[in-house]
């Protein structure tokens, strides 16, 4: 992590903020004070998990929240809304452009789209049958970049090509060849980096794009990708950055921008009308980007070690327990406390602990133990039984603080021991 950048806004403060973290709910009853869920019956819960979409992602910002409920009250102009929110963010994100898209899937959808069309209304309306039309139709990526949401691509009718070698990737290269795609949460397990990549696109004037959803913290990475040059950069609005979940951006060239524009709504005969954004979402996303990107960073991860510390405190000198903080290298990179434990001593398994701390109140959902956060990251118990049958017998968990709201921190520690000691043999 870069500091420096950060350190040199930095003003400050006369709060005492103490081990008080920046997503800090302090004053604002937004979250708290209408519990519809409890009525009809739905669990709410501490997440100790991060942002997973099946868990609903992050908690909207307050003044995410308030724009929206603002905005709410008025109406406008959907391009001109569009038009002047993709100004602002294009600004902010060093990107030729922008627009405010339903989520980084919503964004590789659209994006491709405006690569095959252009500004040619009669292709927008051909799309996905992109036989006999002239239109491209195909993507190419490195295999291990291939994965489930590059499916987005698939909804304009392309088809995806993988290699593995720059040698295979110029031979890959044809007359249908519409878009270079980088996954960057599997740059290092590609044999082609960003810059050869990008190289190979350049050379065969071919767009090149890069999926970087769920790619902040470091908040850098926001202008980093289009200052290396991909013209095409998606991003998801409802991880990290705490925008609605349900929104995300595109950031590239102007030229299929424009283009990716016309396969969106509020236009129809088109394949993205179900990717609508309303403007309590566009400006939303705006007001989201614009908090997340004037964070103090520097003192957010602070804040995070600590409540880490305070956790890995609680349980690390219980008999049988061996705890360790990781870094991902790449995606969702925050401080992640693994705890794991001996059998002979601790009598539970890693799923035991999960529906403990999920049946408890309040309720707490922990991190699957042992598991990659690419690709299976996203996966729960419900939707992926393959994984959940391969983490039975685990005795592993994984705790991190990153969605947490204020003093939950001490809920989560205090919980986990009491588990684990009540669990002792
Ligand atoms: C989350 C994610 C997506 C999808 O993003 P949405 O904003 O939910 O549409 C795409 N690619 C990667 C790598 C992701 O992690």
């Amino acid at each position: 992590m870069k500091r420096r950048d950060i350190l040199k806004g930095l003003t400050i403060a006369p709060l005492a903020l103490g081990a008080a973290p920046l997503n800090s709910f302090a004053g604002s009853n937004v979250f708290k004070d209408s519990n519809l869920f409890n009525e009809i019956g739905v669990r709410t819960f501490i997440n100790a998990a991060g942002t997973l979409t099946y868990m609903s992602g992050s908690l909207m910002h307050p003044e995410v929240v308030k724009t929206i409920r603002e905005a709410a009250n008025h109406f406008c102009m959907m391009d001109e809304l569009q038009d002047k929110v993709g100004e602002l963010i294009a600004e902010m994100v060093h990107a030729e452009a922008a627009t405010v898209t339903s989520g980084a899937f919503s964004a590789m959808t659209l994006g491709l789209a405006g690569i095959l069309t252009g500004l040619d209304l009669k292709k927008v309306e051909q799309l996905p049958h992109l036989q006999g039309t002239g239109m491209k139709s195909e993507v190419i990526c490195q295999k291990s970049h291939d994965e489930r949401y590059n499916h987005a691509f698939l909804n304009t009718g392309c088809t995806i090509v993988t290699v593995e070698t720059l040698a295979e990737l110029e031979n890959a290269i044809n007359d249908k060849t519409a878009m270079l795609h980088f996954l960057n949460i599997a740059a290092d397990k590609g044999k082609i980096n960003h810059a050869d990549w990008l190289a190979v696109g350049k050379k065969y004037k071919i767009p090149v794009s890069i999926d970087i959803a769920a790619d902040v913290p470091p908040v850098s990475n926001i202008w980093k990708f289009n200052d290396m040059g991909f013209d095409l950069v998606f991003l998801s609005g409802g991880k990290a950055i705490r925008g609605p979940q349900s929104a995300g951006l595109l950031m590239g060239r102007k030229n299929i921008i424009e283009a990716a524009r016309l396969s969106a709504p509020p236009r129809g005969f088109n394949v993205g009308r179900a990717h609508k954004v309303n403007k309590e979402e566009i400006l939303g996303m705006y007001v989201a980007l614009k908090k997340y990107i004037n964070t103090d960073h520097d003192k957010e991860w602070q804040n995070w070690e600590s409540e880490i510390d305070h956790i890995n405190n609680a349980v690390k000198n219980i008999k049988g327990i061996s705890t360790k903080i990781i870094v991902p290298n790449l995606g969702n990179i925050t401080p992640n406390l693994v705890i794991s434990w001996d059998p002979s001593h601790i009598n539970l398994t890693g799923k035991d602990l999960r529906e403990t701390l999920r049946n408890g109140n309040p309720s707490i959902e922990a991190g699957f133990a042992g598991l990659p956060l690419y690709p299976n990251q996203a996966g729960s118990e419900s939707i992926d039984p393959k994984i959940a049958a391969t983490l039975k017998g685990e005795n592993r968990v994984t705790i991190t603080v990153w969605m947490l709201q204020q003093g939950e921190y001490k809920i989560v520690a205090k919980k986990l021991k009491e588990v684990f000691e009540n669990a002792l043999v």
